[in-house]
Parts: C-alpha cells; structure tokens; sequence
C-alpha cells in the first residue's frame, strides 16, 4: 500500500481546483510565450485565426491542430535546426536532446526535475544504490534517469545498455538495491546472474525496478513480484515533448498525470477531447519549458484515463495502460523506430529490392527481423546483412536479431514496411 502524505512535492496532492487553476494559467502563459517567440507556434495559431489569448484553458486546445512526429521531423529539415519551435535566443539552450527522426529537442534548465516524482513514487530514496541501464549516448534517457534518481537522493550508477554480465558483476560489487531500465532488459539480467550460479534473493540487495520505454505486461510483473520478490513500477515516457508524462504510484493502477503537461486524450481523426474512460490518441503540450514552443504534440499513443481517486492520496488523473500505436513508429526494446527513418536506410544498400521488418515477441523480448528481397542472386549475404545491421543500428540504435533473405515476390507490394506482430501477455 502506499504511504499517504509521503510525496515528492505538493503539486501531486492539488485539489481539483487547485490543479485545474494551476494548468489553465500556465497553459495561457505559455502558448503566449511561444506565439510571441517561436515562429512554428504563430504560424499554427495564425493557420486557424486563433489569438493566444483565447486560449485560456484546456479545452480551448481543441481549438489548435496536432502537431505530429512526422510534422516536426519535415519542419526541421525545411528550417533547421528547431523548425520554428525554439522559443529563447539559442545561447539560451542549455542542452540538446536527440530523438529518432532525428528530432532536435532544445531545453533551457536543468534546474527542472524532469523524472523526480516518478522516481520518487517509485520508492527511490537516499541509500538505494541505483543501476540506470538506459542509453547515455544519443538519448535523452541516460541522463535524465541519472537526474531523477540523485532529486530523490539516492546514489546512481551511470551504467547504460548491454553488457550483462558486467551488469550483473556491478550489482553485486555495489549491493545494487535499484533497477532503471526496460523490462525485458531486467529478465535478460537476472537471467544471465541464474547462468552464472546466482540466486537473485540470496545475493543481490536489489528491491525495486523502475521501467519504461516498454509495456510492462501483467504476467512478466507477476514474474518479477512473485517470484524474485522486486517492486515493480512504470512510467510513460514521451522525448519530444521532453519528459515524464505520467507515473505509477505503488498502487498500479495507471499512471498518474504529470502537472509539467497539458494532457489529453483525443480522438485522433477530430483531435476533440474525450473523456474519462474514452480510448484515444494521447496528446501533449509541455507547460513547463520555455525554450520548447512545443503544442499539442500527438504522440501517437493509444490510452484513456480515469479521474476516479487513487487510494496513494495523489490527485491527479491516471492514464491507463498505452494501448498501442497510431501511426507507422514502433517502439522495439524501448527505442522508436520510425518506418519513414528506416526506410531511408534500406534506401541506401542498391542491391536491396524490397524489405520488410517485422518485430514479434516470442519469450518476451522484442525481436526484430529483417526479411530482405534482394535485386540479384551474387550479393554477397554475409557482408550486406553486417553492413546493413550496423547502418541500421546507427540510425535507429537498434540492431536485428535476425536477417532473412527472401525468394523475389514474397514481400506483397501492398505490405507495410514495418510489422508489428507482437502479442503482450
Ligand atoms: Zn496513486
């Protein structure tokens, strides 16, 4: 059960009113902010003879279009380097995050406590030793984790991906009690420290796990609850828009809203808001960052929420598990890939015809397969299929598990390039 009264700060126990009076007035604030300095934000409101000023509360937001992933892709390659949406001088930018697309991401401060109240929820504390297993390299995940984990005090282990054998060495070495990662990425840890002659209750302090960037399916939670004994939570993730949008509570009943976000769940052919228990596209505006002149970004997620209370004592609203994906990105193993950036790297290997990928989940890991048509019968398989994996992972940062070469003609030409075919249980 959670604690009542224990809470990183008192924006996660606003009174309805309170909130709804805190939301509307940054909200006004920053749309005016961006309308003024990022030339994307007046050009959206111009489009549809909106003035700032009208937008005064949420529901005024419907009055404004989705700004999508491909939107902000195809604007900044057409005015780079921020397509317009920068909103302070660019001395200002304190750091620049990298998303797939690529998607350049300018934020001002660090002072920002982009993850802190997730982790908090989580249980992290002054003394947890923490691994954060996520990408530092090409990713905003690596440090912002890193960040969270040291707000809510406890000490953490800049480690990043892979390697787990050595991850499993450094958890025991520095009596390791917290796991920030996906939740595939834990199991192939504890997997690799059973391999190894470990007993994860016997030798290892480690207590609880942070997940994102994966669906942490009821049966693999029960997996590591049960069975190892771990307290498991997540955490929904956008990097556009620039952070941690909603967060279990130990409760594990949704994820409750961050007040750094306007959050909406829209019907994503109408972009009209819907209401509690309506399943829609979610739909985000950053409230909390200047520099981001950011307005509702459709993410391209599927959920809904409920305003129903949470017994934890947190207010805010709770997102219910991300149903799926609107639009051609999939997220594998925690990292989009996005059809239209993959595709430009098949592009670029003439020998290829067709390809496909397709991603599937058979022992609970993502796996992704290649399969390849190819224009002629010589290629050389072996070094097209390294080449073309580590151009892959060099764009997406992932690589295949697999590359199958396919007879000409088995890939339909009205078949989706990526495929996703994965069943969560
Ligand atoms: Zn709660």
């Amino acid at each position: 059960m959670a604690i009542k009264g224990d809470y990183f700060d008192g924006f996660e126990v606003m009174s309805a009113w309170e909130r709804e009076h805190y939301l509307n007035r940054r909200l006004s604030r920053t749309i005016k902010h961006a309308y003024k300095h990022a030339s994307a934000a007046t050009d959206i409101l111009d489009k549809v003879r909106v003035e700032p000023a009208e937008i005064k509360t949420i529901k005024d937001l419907e009055k404004l279009p989705i700004t999508r992933k491909a939107d902000l892709i195809e604007g900044q390659e057409k005015n780079p380097p921020y397509g317009g949406f920068l909103a302070v001088p660019p001395q200002d930018v304190e750091r620049i995050f990298i998303s797939p697309g690529p998607v350049y991401e300018p934020l001002h401060s660090s002072r920002i406590k982009w993850f802190a109240r997730a982790f908090y929820a989580a249980g992290f504390r002054k003394g947890d030793i923490v691994i954060n297993t996520f990408t530092y390299h090409m990713s905003p995940t690596g440090i912002l984790f890193h960040e969270a984990i040291k707000d809510c005090g406890a000490t953490a282990i800049a480690m990043g991906t892979g390697h787990t054998k050595i991850q499993v060495k450094t958890m025991l070495d520095l009596g390791v009690t917290g796991f920030v990662g996906t939740p595939s990425f834990l199991l192939a840890v504890i997997k690799k420290a059973e391999e190894m002659g470990h007993d994860l209750g016997e030798d290892f302090s480690l207590k609880r796990a942070w997940f994102t960037g994966e669906m942490l399916t009821p049966s693999l939670r029960e997996v590591f609850e049960q069975q190892y004994g771990l307290l498991t939570f997540q955490a929904y993730a956008v990097t556009e828009p620039g952070g941690c949008l909603a967060y279990e509570c130990s409760e594990h009943k949704g994820m409750h809203f961050m007040d750094d976000y306007i959050i909406e769940i829209v019907d994503p052919r109408t972009g009209q808001q819907l209401g509690p228990g309506e399943v829609g596209e979610v739909v985000v505006t950053p409230i909390h960052n200047k520099t981001w002149g950011l307005i509702r970004f459709g993410t391209g997620d599927i959920s809904s929420y409920t305003n129903e209370p949470c017994p934890c004592g947190r207010t805010a609203a709770r997102l219910t598990a991300i149903l799926g994906r609107s639009d051609d990105t999939v997220k594998v193993r925690g990292m989009f890939v996005v059809g239209r950036q993959a595709s430009q790297v098949f592009a670029d290997f003439t020998e290829i015809d067709r390809f496909q990928i397709v991603i599937e989940r058979p022992a609970r890991r993502d796996e992704m397969t290649f399969r390849v048509e190819l224009k002629e019968k010589t290629v050389n398989r072996d070094k097209l299929a390294t080449s073309l994996n580590k151009s892959f992972q060099s764009v997406c940062l992932l690589r295949a598990d697999t590359i199958e070469f396919v007879p000409p003609g088995t890939i339909g030409k009205k078949e989706k390039p990526l495929v996703d075919r994965r069943i969560w249980r």
